[in-house]
């Protein structure tokens, strides 16, 4: 067997092994049927992950909307815990302050007691002097205690919110669950069957064609494998020069296309398939018409 070509594309970025194109005339049965054979393969995968696709888009928008719930839980979780830290703090910085309040009161009360027993003048002014800063204390330890009274209030108002939106999200959360669940269960068994399905197929590529089939799927998000249908790609529309489709239907080498990269195979066309073009042309005639009148 002749050595094979290593053959590099820009976009996507694989290396296949192929045939020179400039011997058109050679044709390798053995690289025919190898290269046959990795198409079937291929084309089994894309109907195996087309079928598990559709099964996805079963689930719709599910996934991510229970996603969204789990995280928007998260937050509003937290935030109920900053206002219970909060309200923990200002409780805690109230009890404080009473004790000072009282402090202060007591000192109050010993210095109208001293004074009661002032033996001068000065000592009399001192202690009034002294009496008069503690009742200031004593109004501002009266403030601040009000003051966070207030936030203590403000906070429970919150935890309150709080607790009320964290229901309704757990209630919401709770339904959109028991609903993907069900999906999920009523698909387990072609999803498992499918997923073993997949895993056989794969074992019968070679890697350097599952990694292209991969990275084009993975950037087109669509079907890789395509028929020539009219001359043109099945996928992009694009025209396909005659030469590339002899090779095509040859298949002594994989061929992409050049505008949208997919790989150019003889795909049995389905009804749909057979039913767009028919459009297309009968659109095009139209338009024909309508531009000679
Ligand atoms: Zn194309």
């Amino acid at each position: 067997m002749q050595a094979l070509k290593f053959f590099s594309r820009k976009k996507p970025k694989i290396v296949l092994p192929f045939y020179p194109t400039n011997n058109v005339y050679f044709m390798d049965t053995n690289i025919v049927a190898y290269n046959e054979k990795q198409i079937a393969h291929l084309l089994q995968l894309q109907q195996i992950e087309e079928k598990l696709a559709r099964l996805e888009e079963l689930r719709g928008d599910l996934p991510v909307l229970v996603t969204k719930l789990v995280d928007s839980i998260e937050a509003t979780r937290r935030k109920k815990k900053d206002s219970e830290n909060r309200l923990e703090d200002y409780k805690k910085a109230i009890e404080d302050k009473q004790v000072e309040y009282k402090a202060c009161k007591d000192k109050v009360k010993t210095y109208e007691k001293q004074q009661k027993e002032a033996s001068n003048d000065q000592e009399y002014k001192l202690l009034t002097k002294r009496m008069e800063l503690e009742k200031l204390d004593v109004l501002l330890a009266q403030k601040k205690v009000k003051e966070y009274q207030n936030v203590v209030a403000k906070e429970k108002i919150k935890i309150d919110e709080f607790e009320k939106e964290l229901n309704k999200q757990e209630k919401i959360l709770a339904e959109k669950k028991k609903t993907l669940e069900a999906i999920d269960r009523a698909n387990e068994v072609k999803l498992a069957d499918l997923e073993k399905k997949r895993e056989k197929t794969t074992k019968g590529i070679d890697v350097a064609f599952y990694d292209m089939y991969q990275e084009i799927r993975e950037s087109i998000k669509q079907e890789v494998l395509v028929n020539v249908v009219d001359d043109a790609c099945r996928g992009c529309f694009i025209i396909i020069p005659p030469q590339q489709q002899v090779h095509v239907m040859n298949r002594e080498q994989i061929i992409h296309c050049e505008n949208c990269h997919r790989v150019l195979a003889y795909v049995k066309p389905t009804k749909k398939e057979e039913e767009v073009p028919k459009k297309a042309v009968s659109r095009r005639k139209t338009q024909a018409s309508r531009s000679t009148t």
